[in-house]
Order: structure tokens, then C-alpha cells, then sequence
């Protein structure tokens, strides 16, 4: 049993061909920037949107935990209570409030990635196991990987890498692409924005190519944390040291500022990164010996 926070199919963006993309719930890094902020908490949680909310305090009258309280048009959500019993979710005339994250068995998992077969055979997709850090469920992942590969279905998995040496490669067994992370390449920076040191996801990526798996680094390109001339420069050179070829340049966008404001946290805000920066940041890249492409 593992904890699933949504299930997108005919994603595009996240490996080759057309691909259901399974978000496994919980992270260990606290990324600033999150785009999917709802996969950090290793828990099921409830999540209220504020542009549907019509005000009408059904939800507070009807939760018996006493866990809803409004004040300045905000609706609080005391997690110390909430036993995420849905009642509030059921009642809701505005469909505001959802909870976030599901148990799911393998068999329930597999499943629907079932239902996209034919679109992974005409497309030369499949299955990109995503989150949160999928890694943080490593034996469901296992498990899911497996049942995947046992039915010929191509497998990608979305990992920060911040995970131990043994169970990634343990999943590599069963995994055909790693879309890896190197967020930061500066340490201090990589700690202050991320919450941890980027020591060991570097070391796992020279593992994972030391041990011949297909890689392509994801790099999420964010103004003012990463996008200096001379952090691109290095991120490409160690890239290319480990033996790595392809980048994928991850623009920032604002997609998780909504998500972050819904589950009362505060978010990261900046501007997207400009085209010229973009084209640039893929400039220093290449002249590492990188193929860089842009984009999911
Ligand atoms: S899920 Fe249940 S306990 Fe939690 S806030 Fe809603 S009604 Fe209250
Ligand atoms: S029941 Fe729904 S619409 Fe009414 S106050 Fe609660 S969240 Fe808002």
C-alpha cells in the first residue's frame, strides 16, 4: 500500500512519448520554488481553495472536531484535529476543499496505468513515477516498477536523488530512465533553499552513471537561486563529468503558488526566467558538451 497524490494521464513532459505520470505523496527537500508543493507532507492532508469558497461556513459547522475556523476571509485548518474524516469535503456546495493523497495498492496503481497501454505502444511512452520523491515509498515504488516492467511497459522516474545509494539502485533494476534533479550546484545555496546539502544527490547521480542507467538531469532554472553565469557553468562541467549527456532546462513558473496558498503555506515568488536567460543558461550549457533541451 502507497500513498498516491494524483495520477495524470497523456502527460507529455515527463519522459519520451505519450506517459501516465503517478505522484507518489511525500519529500524530503523543501525546495523554495515547489511546483507541487500538496507532495511534500508524507501525510494525507486537506486542502481549501480560496477562489471557490463562497464563505458559506457549512464546512465549519459541520466538521464535529472543531478543526475549521475562519478569520480575515482565510479558512484555518488545524491538522492537530483533523482526523481527515471528509465530512467537510462532503458537504462543501463548491467543491473547495479536497483531501489530498490516497492509499492505493499496486494492483489499484497498475490498473489505471493499464487503461493508457495502447497509447504507450503507438507513442513509445509509459510510466513516469513522479511526486513529491517517489524514493521516500521505495518498496511500493519497487513493487510498481516491477509489475510495470514485467508487462514491457517503459519505466521513467522523476527523483531529487536525495535518497541512499542502495535503494536507487535497487529501483534501477526496474527502471529504464532516471529524470533526475540537480537543483542547485552551489552546496550553501542548494541547504538554504532546499533544506538539505546536495552532497549526496551528486554522489548518487555518478553512481547511477558508473552503473550505466539512461539519465537525463533536470535542472529547474530559478531567477535568483541558479541562473548565475558562473553556477551554470559549473552545474554543465560537473554534469559532464559524471558521463551525463542530457539536460533538461526547467524554466520556473508559478504554477505551485496557488497549491502553497491553499495548504496555508507561504509561497516563493519570483518572475519566470526571460527567453533571453533561458537561451543563455542552454548556451553555457552546450559548450559543456550537453545536449539541452527546454521544457518538460
Ligand atoms: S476532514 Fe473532517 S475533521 Fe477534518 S476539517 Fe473536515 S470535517 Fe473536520
Ligand atoms: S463549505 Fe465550502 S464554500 Fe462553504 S465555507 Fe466551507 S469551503 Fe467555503
Amino acid at each position: 500500500m502507497g500513498l498516491i497524490f494524483d495520477i495524470k494521464r497523456y502527460a507529455v513532459h515527463d519522459g519520451p512519448g505519450i506517459r501516465t505520470t503517478v505522484f507518489l505523496k511525500g519529500c524530503p527537500l523543501t525546495c523554495l520554488w515547489c511546483h507541487n508543493p500538496e507532495g511534500i507532507s508524507k501525510e494525507s492532508e486537506l486542502m481549501w481553495s480560496k477562489e471557490r469558497c463562497i464563505h458559506c461556513k457549512t464546512c465549519q459547522n459541520a466538521c464535529l472536531q472543531g478543526a475549521l475556523t475562519f478569520s480575515d476571509d482565510a479558512l484555518h485548518i488545524n491538522k492537530n484535529t483533523c482526523n481527515l474524516c471528509t465530512t467537510c469535503v462532503d458537504v462543501c456546495p463548491s467543491q473547495a476543499l479536497e483531501v489530498i493523497g490516497k492509499e492505493m495498492t499496486v494492483t489499484q496503481v497498475i490498473k489505471e496505468i493499464e487503461k493508457d497501454t495502447i497509447f504507450y505502444d503507438e507513442s513509445k511512452g509509459g510510466v513516469t513515477f513522479s511526486g513529491g520523491e517517489p524514493l521516500m515509498q521505495p518498496d511500493f515504488l519497487y513493487q510498481l516498477l516491477k509489475a510495470c516492467k514485467e508487462q514491457g511497459i517503459h519505466t521513467a522516474v522523476d527523483t531529487s536523488g536525495y535518497s541512499s545509494s542502495d535503494v536507487l539502485l535497487k529501483i534501477g533494476a526496474y527502471t529504464d530512465l532516471f529524470l533526475y534533479d540537480v537543483k542547485v550546484i552551489n552546496d550553501r545555496i542548494h541547504k538554504e533553499t532546499t533544506g538539505a546539502s546536495n552532497n549526496l544527490i551528486l554522489k548518487n547521480l555518478k553512481e547511477l552513471s558508473r552503473a550505466g542507467k539512461e539519465v537525463i538531469v533536470r535542472f529547474p532554472l530559478i531567477p535568483g537561486v541558479n541562473d548565475g553565469e558562473k553556477d551554470i557553468g559549473e552545474l554543465g562541467e560537473f554534469v559532464s563529468s559524471v558521463n551525463v549527456k542530457k539536460v533538461n532546462i526547467l524554466p520556473y513558473h508559478k504554477a505551485g503558488i496557488e497549491k502553497a496558498k491553499r495548504l496555508n503555506q507561504n509561497p516563493f515568488m519570483c518572475e519566470p526566467p526571460s527567453h533571453t536567460r533561458v537561451t543563455s543558461a542552454k548556451k553555457r550549457l552546450e559548450e559543456c558538451g550537453l545536449n539541452v533541451t527546454v521544457g518538460g
